[in-house]
């Protein structure tokens, strides 16, 4: 199937294609937004070919500036909806490294204010405790319980419980949930500040700011954490700040929409747990 699948694309591709006129508008939503409407179906109910509508009918456009923007601090700034689902996010092990690109980085801000809270005080409206780790660690970290992400992060802490001691002791000391905050250096809200981004095993962790960029201006890539560890979370709809070019390996948030297809590359979360 994945076979013929690859055929199809190749002769998609080898396809003479009608090229529209630049100005032509699209007629049909981004393949993307399937992604999301799957990711949060009791808040998105409608993909049109220029807006994602919620289901309390606020329609949110697809693309809110004119392309090509650059430097890449100016694309974090605008990031719209179109930008935050434009790279494909590696699920699994089989990711470039050093990563190349930053899946899951650039975020459209007025949907997680629209999905989680404008402010401080209406996130903390949406707050549960779980307890990390019960009987290990035992802290109690606040998160959203909007589409049940609390319900999730304890479903990570139990298996994560279950790892070997050797890989789950990256794990054993959280250090931050929700902290309503900007991005040090940036007016952009951490995704910390909606109580979805969990930081675990600073001691072990590796961060892009941390190291120095070589000639060419790269950050050299470092990770300590094991796989077993990132695979849970992914598990339970949360990404991984180490697939990043710009890596923060302490860093998990809860992005569902970039692990299931065609926002996903590797296997995605529901071909490896069929239900
Ligand atoms: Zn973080």
């Amino acid at each position: 199937m994945a076979l013929l699948f690859a055929i199809l694309l190749q002769a998609q591709a080898a396809a003479p294609a009608p090229s529209p006129a630049p100005s032509a508008p699209p007629s049909t939503p981004p393949p993307e937004a399937a992604c999301l409407l799957a990711a949060y179906p009791d808040q998105l109910c409608e993909a049109t070919a220029t807006h994602l509508v919620w289901c309390d009918g606020t329609r949110m456009p697809w693309r809110s500036r004119p392309r090509p923007l650059k430097p890449l601090e100016a694309r974090l700034d605008q990031a719209d909806l179109a930008d935050q689902l434009a790279v494909r996010y590696p699920v699994g092990r089989a990711h470039p490294v050093p990563p190349r690109e930053d899946p899951g980085r650039m975020r459209h801000q007025p949907f997680f204010e629209k999905m989680y809270g404008a402010n401080a005080k209406a996130v903390s409206k949406t707050l549960a405790e779980v307890v990390w780790l019960p009987g290990i660690a035992d802290v109690k970290l606040k998160v959203t319980t909007v589409n049940g992400v609390d319900r999730k992060l304890a479903a990570v802490s139990a298996a994560l419980a279950r790892l070997p001691s050797k890989q789950r002791i990256f794990v054993e000391k959280p250090s931050g949930t929700f902290v309503w905050r900007q991005i040090k250096g940036t007016k952009r809200l951490s995704m910390h500040s909606f109580a979805v981004a969990i930081d675990v095993g600073v001691a072990f962790s590796d961060y892009w700011k941390w190291v120095r960029p070589d000639a060419d201006g790269r950050y050299p890539y470092r990770n300590r954490f094991p796989y077993e560890v990132v695979e849970v979370f992914e598990r339970h709809g949360f990404i991984w700040g180490g697939k990043w070019l710009h890596f923060d390996t302490m860093h998990f948030e809860y992005r569902p929409e970039l692990l299931v297809a065609p926002c996903a590359t590797g296997a995605t979360a529901a071909e490896r747990n069929p239900r």
